[in-house]
């Protein structure tokens, strides 16, 4: 298989690069990997099409990573990214276009600045993208009261009155773990029924705490600059208008795992994450994946960071088995 590009074959000879693993995306399962991987002495790249950090800097306070306790999401991105480069690791920037596995087990990768990478493994940790709601207010109020992540943003909200945003069951499940820390949460879904399964629709029913909010959609998000205060809304049915006063909303209409480089076919389940193995490599031999990008119960800072340590260590494995087949059938070939 052969990666499409436009550049000549002369180009093409002079702009590839060579290495034993390359890691794509920066965010902390890269580079995580990327520390690992320096450690384990591994010629190793990471291209990231952005600054490293990935989510983390989308992510104002963290309050449940290990070792710190109450950490701007900014400062860990640069302390690791810190890290990261004590191990020597070669961060560039680089937006990854394609990832193709040529016959011969070396993987070929695009980037949209022309230079070609080539390696025998790569780990992907490209992550995923939360499905925006895409009004007015909602980038503005990101991270002062807007959130895609319960498990990390909920504790914000101790004794406040929110919202949930969705239909599906990350917002019915989501909206449900949320009332450990809200006063009151409003589900609003612009159907008049949800997608989620029975079971979490009948915990969501049974919480007081819960109110729903049937056939309505979020048409603006306002506050002031030190928060959301309300959001407006509009029926689905009769287009009429409404404000419902929130501290809160949490949006959960989809999550879209960026998997969309990988030109084979690999295995993943019906959302579209990569299932791996238990070393995170996935159905393509020498391609491994971690972090949001892969099938699991949660996606976290730390289930990231394990994901890629795992990953890295099974890279060099995978380079040294690689290493002494290829000897033995040169051996066989004398
Ligand atoms: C609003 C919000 C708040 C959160 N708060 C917390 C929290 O408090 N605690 C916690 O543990 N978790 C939190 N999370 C979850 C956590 O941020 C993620 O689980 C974690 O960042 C996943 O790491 P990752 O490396 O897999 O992916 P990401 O962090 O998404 O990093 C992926 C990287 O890949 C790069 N990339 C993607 N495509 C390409 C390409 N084509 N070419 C090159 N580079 C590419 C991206 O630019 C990005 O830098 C939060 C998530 C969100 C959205």
């Amino acid at each position: 298989m052969t990666v499409k590009h436009n550049l000549t074959v002369g180009e093409r000879m002079r702009r590839t690069e060579e290495f034993e693993v390359i890691i794509v995306g920066a965010g902390p399962a890269g580079l995580c990997a990327a520390l690992y991987a320096g450690r384990g002495l591994l010629k190793a790249v990471v291209l990231e099409r952005g600054v490293p950090g990935g989510e983390m800097l989308n992510t104002e306070w963290i309050d449940d990573y290990p070792g710190f306790e109450h950490v701007l999401g900014r400062d860990l991105a640069a302390r690791m990214t810190e890290h990261a480069r004590k191990f020597a690791a070669d961060i560039r920037q680089e937006n990854v276009e394609s990832i193709a596995r040529r016959d011969d087990g070396i993987f070929e990768i695009a980037t949209t600045g022309g230079t070609s990478y080539e390696a025998p493994a790569v780990i992907l940790t490209a992550g995923g993208t939360p499905t925006k709601l895409d009004v007015p207010g909602e980038t503005e109020y990101a991270g002062r009261g807007v959130s895609y992540c319960a498990v990390c943003d909920g504790a914000f909200f101790k004794g406040e009155i929110i919202a949930v945003v969705g239909g599906g069951d990350a917002a019915v499940e989501e909206a449900d773990y949320l009332t450990r820390y809200a006063e009151k949460v409003y589900v609003i879904h612009r159907r008049d029924q949800f997608r989620a399964s029975r079971l979490l629709q009948e915990r969501l029913f049974a919480n007081p705490k819960i109110e729903v909010i049937w056939n309505k959609q979020v048409r603006e998000m306002k506050g002031t600059p030190a928060g959301l205060e309300t959001l407006e809304l509009e029926d689905t049915v009769t287009g009429q208008a409404s404000t419902l006063p929130v501290t809160g909303c949490f949006v959960f209409i989809g999550f879209r795992p960026n998997t969309g480089l990988v030109r084979q076919h690999f295995e993943h389940d019906a959302s579209g994450y990569i299932i791996t193995d238990d070393r995170m490599m996935t159905s393509i031999p020498g391609l491994f994946a971690a972090g949001d990008l892969r099938v699991q119960l949660t996606r976290q800072i730390t289930t990231a960071v394990g994901d890629a340590t795992t990953a890295a260590i099974a890279v060099e494995k995978y380079l040294a088995d690689r290493r002494s087949a290829l000897d033995a059938k040169a051996q066989v070939g004398v």
